[in-house]
């Protein structure tokens, strides 16, 4: 049987896909990356996002969210607009939401007041959630402390074993094992493959196959073969290749596993 992929996070909406998107999503497809997660984080992407997984039905599912980057774009008024998003049959996560100190350093409180005011959205909608954690240039700018203290008291308790994802995972093994055992998988995509990433090579080691999603984030961050260039959800077997070889188990192993992890998460499609 060919092997089947999720991409878990990819930004197909971005003008980057204007002039070819629905090619790039079938070339995918041709690959096996047959179901994908469009990120739409911001309210002017939530209806891009719902056109996207209406035209491919069979494909495409949805997170809807205010990410942190976009938080000049929220205001409480935008709250049951999102809630709407949340009830479409497309919906399947919250997000992707979080704290980025790299490129909104200087709005920590706002940014933790986004942050906790769309978190009982997953109670309210039975929906796991994307995160994004990204420090800031500085080391007291630590994303990722403040969010998984930030999660301490978040209230969702599903009975399943995953209650998101920290995605495009880039944080210590400290942090990764903080996230893990609150019930968080981890996101991996091609940053896996860049060259300086040892230490992140041997968190992912160390979580384990059972711990694990593929995700490209595209169109940022290919895989280091095509560095510089857009990155697309057909990349996601060159990323489980190279996760398959560190980890020491088959291609199809990897891509079974990543698999059924992706849909315990965010339910199968
Ligand atoms: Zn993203």
């Amino acid at each position: 049987m060919c092997m089947v992929f999720v991409e878990t996070h990819a930004h197909l909406n971005d003008p980057a896909f204007n002039a070819d998107r629905n090619e790039v999503i079938g070339r995918a497809a041709g690959l096996g990356v047959s179901k994908m997660i469009e990120i739409a984080c911001a309210p002017s992407e939530w209806a891009q996002g719902e056109r996207l997984a209406a035209a491919f039905p069979e494909m495409v599912r949805c997170a809807f969210g205010v990410h942190p980057e976009y938080i000049k774009e929220f205001s409480p008024a935008v709250m049951p607009e999102l809630e709407n998003y949340l009830q479409k049959a497309c919906a399947v996560a919250v997000g992707e939401i979080g704290l980025d100190y790299w490129w909104e350093a200087g709005r920590k409180a706002e940014q933790l007041a986004l942050l906790e005011s769309q978190l009982p959205l997953c109670a309210k909608f039975s929906k796991p959630v994307v995160f994004h954690a990204r420090n800031g240039k500085t080391p007291e700018l630590n994303a990722y402390a403040d969010l998984l203290e930030a999660l301490k008291s978040w209230e969702y308790r599903p009975a399943k074993r995953f209650r998101g994802v920290l995605h495009c995972f880039c944080g210590s093994w400290a942090d990764a094992k903080i996230g893990l055992d609150m019930g968080l998988a981890l996101g991996v995509n091609g940053t896996f493959t860049y060259k300086k990433n040892d230490g992140l090579r041997e968190t992912i080691r160390k979580a384990g196959l059972d711990n694990i999603i593929l995700e490209t984030d595209c169109p940022y961050l290919p895989p280091q073969s095509s560095r510089g260039k857009r990155n697309d959800p057909s990349f996601i077997p060159e990323i489980a290749a190279a996760v398959a070889a560190h980890l020491g188990v088959g291609n199809e192993a990897l891509a079974d596993k990543t698999t059924a992890n992706s849909f315990e998460l965010f339910g199968e499609f």
